[in-house]
């Protein structure tokens, strides 16, 4: 797929959905999302990993604010795999992995801050694919 499709596709998405897109200037694989403002800073989806991180963005907005924030991040990931389904494009397992374990970054921190009970479906999501890359957090889930 190339870059000018997968910007359409992000273009498309956004807009109806009443969301404001800033490109990013720089080549960073990150975003930003400002769910107020329907809002978001991506980068150009020159990469299916680029795109994915467009489509994490855009589920926060669609999300909303939801705590804790460990849950926000996991339900972001899963929404952003949903869309590349809805939309048929191939995710690497490589890529996958990234992405889960950005869950399992954020859940990590929450254990850091004190968290004791974690939602099921969130260990069930980490340990799924890849039982033995949770970052250590094997002790915990
Ligand atoms: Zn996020």
């Amino acid at each position: 797929m190339k870059t000018k499709e997968r910007i359409k596709i992000i273009e498309e998405l956004c807009e109806r959905n009443n969301i404001k897109i800033e490109w990013r200037k720089s080549e960073v694989n990150s975003g930003i999302a400002y769910i107020k403002d329907r809002k978001i800073i991506i980068p150009k989806p020159k990469s299916s990993s680029k795109l994915i991180t467009c489509f994490h963005e855009i589920s926060h907005i669609l999300l909303g604010n939801i705590k804790p924030s460990y849950f926000e991040e996991y339900l972001a990931v899963k929404k952003s795999f949903e869309f590349m389904k809805e939309y048929k494009i191939p995710i690497s397992r490589k890529i996958k992995k990234k992405e889960i374990e950005y869950v399992a970054y954020s859940l990590q921190q929450a254990i850091h801050r004190g968290l004791k009970i974690i939602i099921p479906e969130v260990k069930h999501f980490i340990k799924k694919d890849f039982p033995d890359t949770a970052l250590g957090l094997h002790r915990y889930i």
